[in-house]
């Protein structure tokens, strides 16, 4: 018996990373899983590559009317939708002097769009059937992280995404949650040592110094956090950001 049998989990940005990693999660516990990323055939390969029933669907979340087709596919192909992780992601780093706004248009568009559009279009389902699970992926940079300005007001965007969604929609039956990573070995901070022009291992080994349980986050850290807010042990849990940072903000 898995925690999810009989679930169907929708993932955003999940061809790699840590959406990649949460998808595996709820696999193995029994979900029917859509992958949901960018480019169509990333998605069906990672969605390939998982144990259980799974697809893989080309969508933008930042775009209205590629995220009302991804929920259709997904309540057509997988018959239903249970649970809904907005993970997709991007970064577009600069000092605000330097920040274009197309950087800060991209970074709002798929975190805060993205999160509003796919959850908007799933709580359709949600209310109808009474049941529904919504993670969102925040960051500890919502704390503020120097040359995040746009990153940084997205990720605490979407707590306030949260508290609210939590508010309206508990009376539903459906739990809204968030989960703020720290840093997580990931393309996306392999992307970061880059741009600053670092080796990557270097990059990890200072960030597993800056937290007091001395290593970096894994996709499967977050994955852990991401399921238990999802199944139905997590069921008086709503509004909440749970930090997943090796203690990093604590201070
Ligand atoms: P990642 O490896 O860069 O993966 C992000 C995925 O999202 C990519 O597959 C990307 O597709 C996809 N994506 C980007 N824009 C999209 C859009 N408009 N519609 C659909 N999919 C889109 O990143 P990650 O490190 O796994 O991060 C996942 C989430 O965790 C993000 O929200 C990130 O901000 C958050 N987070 C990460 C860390 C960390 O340390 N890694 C820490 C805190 C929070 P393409 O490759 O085609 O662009």
């Amino acid at each position: 018996m898995g925690r999810f049998d009989g679930r169907v989990a929708v993932i955003t940005g999940a061809a790699r990373g840590i959406g990649f990693g949460t998808a595996q999660r709820f696999s193995e516990e029994g979900a029917a899983v859509a992958i949901v990323d960018l480019d169509e055939s990333a998605a069906a390969e990672a969605a390939g590559k998982l144990p259980g029933t799974a697809v893989g669907i080309g969508a933008d979340v930042s775009d209205k009317a590629s995220v009302d087709a991804a929920i259709a596919r997904v309540v057509e192909e997988l018959g239903g939708i249970h649970v809904l992780v907005n993970n997709a992601g991007v970064t577009r780093d600069n000092l605000l002097f330097k920040m274009t706004e197309v950087d800060w248009d991209l970074v709002m568009g798929v975190h805060l769009k993205g999160a509003f559009l796919m959850t908007q279009a799933a709580q359709k389902h949600f209310v109808e059937q009474r049941y529904g699970k919504v993670v969102n992926t925040s960051s500890t940079s919502a704390l503020g992280n120097r040359g995040q300005a746009n990153y940084s007001a997205a990720k605490m965007g979407l707590q306030g995404f949260t508290r609210t969604l939590g508010i309206e929609l508990g009376p539903f039956g459906i739990n809204v949650n968030a989960v703020a990573p720290g840093f997580i070995a990931t393309e996306m901070t392999d992307a970061t040592a880059a741009r600053l022009k670092m080796d990557v291992d270097e990059f990890r080994r200072l960030n597993a110094e800056n937290n007091p349980v001395k290593r970096v986050g894994e996709p499967a850290d977050i994955a852990a956090a991401v399921t238990f807010l999802a199944s139905d042990e997590a069921s008086y849990i709503t509004g909440q950001t749970l930090y997943v940072d090796g203690g990093a903000t604590l201070g």
